[in-house]
C-alpha cells in the first residue's frame, strides 16, 4: 500500500516529500488515516543522526492521532471511524517481564519503535507519523477521549506520557514540590500534569520571555536559570526536578535544589554525556532517575486523566512544507509549545 510522507534522506538534508509502502493489514491490525502528528525534539535528534544510530530514509513522527479506516478480522477494540492514537512504539515481544507488567516501553527484547526499527520481517524499516497512513497491531493503539481536540491530543502520545509516567512513578501528588526544567514540548506538559496532580510547580527556564506562559500553564513560580547564583534561593526545596532539556546542560546546580532523598527525573536526551558532580548527589542522598515514555496501560491512563481534567497540549498547527522551519525554531526553543503537522496535507 503506497503512502505519502516526508523523509530525511541523509543527516544533513532537509525533510522532503517521499513515497513508501505500508504492509497490508493483518488479522489484528488497524489501518489509520493519520490526521495529526506532533514534532518531538527526538524527531530532530533522530533525523539529524545526533544519537548516531539513524538509518535513512527516515520518516519521523511518534505523536500520531488519526481515524481508523480498516480493521483486521480479529480486531476487537476498535471500529472504523474511531479516533485513535499511536505513540513511540508499535510492537514488543509481549512475553518478557516488562511486557507482562504492561511496560512494553521497557521490553527486554527492545520495543519496536514507531520509526527507526524494523517490522516483524526484520528487514523492512518502520516509518513514523509524518505520513498519510499507518498500520498498527490493535494492542499498540490508544483510545482518544472524545472530549478533547484531536490535534492537541497528538503531543500527549509522547510529551504527555514521557512526563506523566515518571512523575507518577516518583510519587508526585498533592503538595509535592516539583521543578520542571526546560519549558518546551515535554516541559509544558510536565507543568500541566504535575499541577493536575496537586503539586506546587516551579519552572526553571533559560527564557525569561516564557514566564507569563509558565504561570498560565499552572506553574506557581518561574526562575530564570542563567547567571551564577540564580538557583541559590531554591536550595533544598524540591521533591522532584523534572529535567526535559534537549541539550547538554548543568545538572549539579538543579541537584542542590532537591530535598534530602529528592529525585532528578531525567527525560531529556542530550546527545552528549552530562557531567555529574559527586557532592550534590551524595550530600543529600539524592538520586537521578531516567525514564523512557510509558507502557500502554499507563499511556491510556494518562489519556483518560487528560480527558477527565481537560488537559491537552498547547500547539502551533503547521503544514508539511513548514517542517524544516519548525525544526529550526524548536532547536532555538521557539515553540509554543508543540508543532503539530496537518497530515491530511501530505
Ligand atoms: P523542546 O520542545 O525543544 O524543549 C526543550 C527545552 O529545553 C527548550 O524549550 C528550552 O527550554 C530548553 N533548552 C534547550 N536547549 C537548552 C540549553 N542548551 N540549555 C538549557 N536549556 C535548554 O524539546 P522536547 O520535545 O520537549 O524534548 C526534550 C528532550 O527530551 C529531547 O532531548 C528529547 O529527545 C527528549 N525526549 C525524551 C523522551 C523520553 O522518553 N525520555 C521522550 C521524548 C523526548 P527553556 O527555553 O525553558 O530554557
Ligand atoms: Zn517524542
Amino acid at each position: 500500500m503506497k503512502v505519502r510522507g516526508y523523509a530525511a534522506q541523509t543527516a544533513s538534508s532537509p525533510l522532503a516529500p517521499w513515497e513508501f509502502e505500508r504492509r497490508t493489514p493483518g488479522d489484528r491490525d488497524v489501518r489509520i488515516n493519520i490526521e495529526h502528528c506532533g514534532i518531538c525534539h527526538s524527531d530532530i535528534h533522530f533525523a539529524r543522526n545526533e544519537w548516531h544510530f539513524t538509518t535513512y530514509p527516515c520518516v519521523p513522527g511518534h505523536e500520531i492521532v488519526g481515524r481508523v479506516v480498516e480493521v483486521g478480522p480479529s480486531v476487537t477494540r476498535y471500529r472504523v471511524g474511531d479516533i485513535v492514537g499511536v505513540g513511540c512504539f508499535v510492537d514488543s515481544d509481549r512475553t518478557c517481564n516488562s511486557c507482562r507488567e504492561g511496560l512494553e516501553n521497557y521490553c527486554e527484547s527492545g520495543p519496536r519503535m514507531t520509526y527507526g526499527s524494523f517490522e516483524a520481517d526484520g528487514v523492512t524499516p518502520t516509518y513514523g507519523g509524518y505520513s498519510t497512513q499507518i498500520v498498527v497491531d490493535e494492542h499498540f493503539v490508544l483510545s482518544v477521549p472524545s472530549s478533547l481536540d484531536p490535534a492537541a491530543v497528538a503531543p500527549l502520545l509522547c510529551a504527555g506520557i514521557t512526563t506523566y509516567a515518571p512523575l507518577r512513578h516518583a510519587g508526585v501528588t498533592k503538595g509535592s514540590r516539583v521543578a520542571v526544567m526546560g519549558l518546551g514540548g515535554l516541559g509544558h506538559m510536565g507543568v500541566k500534569l504535575a499541577a493536575s496532580f496537586g503539586a506546587e510547580v516551579t519552572v526553571l527556564s533559560t527564557s525569561p520571555s516564557k514566564k507569563a506562559d509558565a504561570l498560565r500553564l499552572g506553574a506557581h513560580d518561574f526562575v530564570v536559570t542563567r547567571g551564577e547564583d540564580a538557583l541559590t534561593p531554591l536550595a533544598g526545596r524540591f521533591d522532584v526536578v523534572l529535567d526535559t532539556i534537549s541539550a547538554v546542560h548543568d545538572v549539579n546546580g538543579p541537584m542542590t535544589c532537591l530535598k534530602r532523598d529528592g529525585t532528578l527525573l531525567l527525560v531529556g536526551a542530550a546527545a552528549e554525556p552530562l557531567a555529574v558532580a559527586t557532592f550534590p548527589l551524595i550530600m543529600g542522598r539524592r538520586r537521578i532517575m531516567g525514564s523512557l515514555v510509558g507502557g500502554l496501560p499507563e499511556t491510556q491512563e494518562m489519556l483518560d486523566h487528560c480527558g477527565t481534567h481537560g488537559i491537552t497540549s498547547d500547539i502551533e498547527r503547521i503544514e508539511p512544507r513548514q517542517i524544516n522551519e519548525a525544526y529550526d525554531r524548536a532547536v532555538r526553543g521557539d515553540v509554543k509549545y508543540r508543532f503539530v503537522i496537518d497530515c491530511t496535507k501530505f
